[in-house]
């Protein structure tokens, strides 16, 4: 029998397990932007060089420890509704965890939702795209509040008498998330209200009604009833909707509280229950006759809305973009820690084929990105607002549909733990199919650039002209753009063939910028891996001869 001595030896022993070494360490305590080759040199390139110190701070605290912290906490403590209070009276209430606040908070005050309407010129919406890129990797969710009160602007601006009324405190870099009528308050929010449940895509099927109280018309007064399927930021202070006046759908502005205090009856029946984008709220309504006032013409509530559509879609390729760069970060920095058969990851020869394609693939998404924003600075120059026209719904589609599966491959990157709930990459998954779904699916935006080739041709020319830029570059790119005037040229089936077609004239202008700007090693690599004969396979099928080494240097973050 031991003594108790040795018994005592033996459960030190014991409680002694392991050492933990060749692990991992969170990305945190890392400047976001200086560690962002790609993002530094498009912001110069794009026009925004004089931002460079502002993005500067900004990647300071968008890479600390505690701000990315805040992400985690408004994802983990998602929104309540309470749609009374305890005595019974309405209050459509939606609380949020004071993180998702925080958050707000930063982005308002550093004007991502109005920077390129009160301080317009060269770099404007460089500026906040890159500032949006961001802040969407420490968290996406509360960029769609933002995003919406940005993109509203264009549409209230086509009433300027509402716009007068309205805009000053939309854009005004003050968040005040209080329930309490807008007059009450410096800053407002905007949400947006389309989707029935007959007609999502389709908004022509809705039914809700615009009855006028008086005359009617621009700027007019209207009651409003019916429902809304989906309305995501549900504490928005004032809401743009779409309704069926009497000469047809119409766009309408909606406050939360009417002028006379009292709550507008757009009640909140539910909180959608989201896989993903959980820090935001969305909610199911309906409109009891709600007051509202009609921005733009009547009948012409699609053509009003689209200004704001347009925007919330170029923000979607902003989002994705910046989820492909998180998630190709988090890959990166992962693998050049951890070793695995005698070397570093990121030195094993498939992983670094791997991880240079998750790079090749965030480096099209964001030159794509910021060539638009370019374009939308510059939309008194017709060239430049063609590319608006039709890179928008060129890029929507591929840069959102190419992020779910660039999530997984960079969470299996990271092994067994990027399946955790407690690693980022289960919160970058969820989020990856959204910004593809909402604002116009896929189908959607390809129809979208055919719509705009019938209806405008000359934006084919333009996409040509940019396209162009690059000729004799590469011998792949010209042989890729040359059977894309084929298929242009060929209108037998053209609906069916609308996927192909997109997808063609993405990579063509994605290869075209970065050989005008990337350094070689990754404008040969994405041209030699997207744009040759077969495309695009699985993540790490990249061809050889393509310099992975320096395409994973150049991006991998250090913290
Ligand atoms: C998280 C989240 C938040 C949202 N927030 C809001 C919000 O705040 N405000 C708001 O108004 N909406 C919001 N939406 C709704 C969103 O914009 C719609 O879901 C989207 O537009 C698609 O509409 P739907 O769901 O009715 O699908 P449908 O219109 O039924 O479409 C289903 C599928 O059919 C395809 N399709 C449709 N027409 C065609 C065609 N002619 N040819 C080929 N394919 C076609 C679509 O691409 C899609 O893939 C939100 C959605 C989500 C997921």
């Amino acid at each position: 029998m031991n003594a108790p001595e040795t018994l005592l030896a033996d459960q030190a022993f014991l409680a002694e397990t392991h050492d933990v070494f060749n692990v991992s360490r969170e990305l945190v305590d890392f400047n976001a932007y200086l560690q962002d080759i790609a993002l530094q040199e498009a912001v110069r390139r794009e026009g925004a060089a004089r931002s460079h110190d502002a993005l500067t701070a900004f990647g300071k605290l968008t890479g600390s420890a505690d701000h990315l912290a805040l992400g985690v906490l408004a994802n983990r403590f998602g929104p309540e509704l309470e749609t009374h209070d305890r005595f019974g009276h309405r209050v459509d209430l939606v609380t949020f965890h004071p993180a998702y606040h925080a958050l707000m908070k930063t982005s308002i005050e550093h004007g991502l939702h109005s920077s390129p309407w009160t301080d317009p010129g060269p770099g404007a919406h460089v500026a906040r795209a890159a500032h949006s890129y961001l802040h969407a990797q420490v968290d996406a969710g509360h960029g769609c509040p933002i995003t919406m009160t940005f993109a509203a602007v264009p549409s209230l601006r086509t009433t300027p008498v509402l716009a007068g009324l309205w805009e000053p405190k939309i854009t005004a870099r003050v968040y005040d998330p209080r329930n309490v009528a807008d007059g009450a308050k410096q800053g407002l929010t905007v949400g947006m209200a389309m989707t029935e449940k007959q007609g999502g895509s389709d908004v022509r099927a809705n039914t809700t009604r615009a009855r006028p109280l008086g005359a009617g018309g621009t700027g007019l007064a209207y009651e409003l009833v019916g429902h809304k399927y989906f309305v995501s930021a549900p504490m928005s202070d004032v809401y743009l909707v779409l309704a069926q006046a009497p000469g047809g759908l119409s766009c309408f502005l909606l406050p939360r509280w009417r002028p006379d205090g009292t709550k507008n009856p757009l009640q909140l029946q539910r909180l959608k229950k989201k896989m993903g984008n959980v820090s935001n709220a969305s909610s199911e309504t309906e409109l009891r006759g709600a007051l509202a006032w009609m921005v733009g013409e009547e009948g012409r509530g699609v053509r009003t809305i689209i200004e704001m559509v347009a925007m919330t879609r170029f923000d979607c390729m902003v989002g994705s973009s910046a989820g492909q760069r998180a998630a190709a970060a988090q890959a990166l920095h992962h693998c050049s820690i951890r070793s695995a058969f005698g070397k570093v990851l990121n030195e094993q020869p498939l992983m670094r084929n791997v991880l240079a394609d998750l790079v090749l693939e965030s480096e099209g998404s964001l030159a794509l990105t910021m060539r638009v924003a370019r374009a939308m600075d510059h939309r008194d120059d017709e060239p430049e607002d063609l590319l608006v026209r039709l890179c928008t719904a060129v890029g929507k589609y591929w840069i959102c549909k190419r992020t779910p599966n660039h999530a997984y491959e960079a969470m299996e990157c990271i092994g067994g733990s990027g399946v955790m709930e407690d690693s980022p990459m289960p919160r970058l998954f969820r989020e990856s199919p959204v910004n593809a779904i909402w604002e116009g699916s896929g189908n959607i935006q390809c129809l979208d650039v055919l719509r705009a080739m019938q209806k405008t041709p000359v934006v084919v020319e333009a996409f040509f002209r940019e396209v162009g830029l690059a000729k004799g570059a590469s011998a792949t790119l010209d042989r890729w753009v040359d059977a894309l005037h084929r298929e242009l040229g060929d209108l037998e089936g053209i609906e069916y063939r609308a996927r192909a077609i997109v997808e063609r004239m993405a990579l063509a202008i994605q290869g075209a910028l970065l050989l005008q700007h990337a350094p070689q090693a990754v404008a040969d690599a994405f041209c030699a891996s997207r744009l040759a004969e077969g495309g695009h396979r699985n993540y790490g099928t990249l061809p050889r001869g393509v310099d992975c080494a320096a395409i994973i240097e150049r991006a991998t973050p250090r913290a």
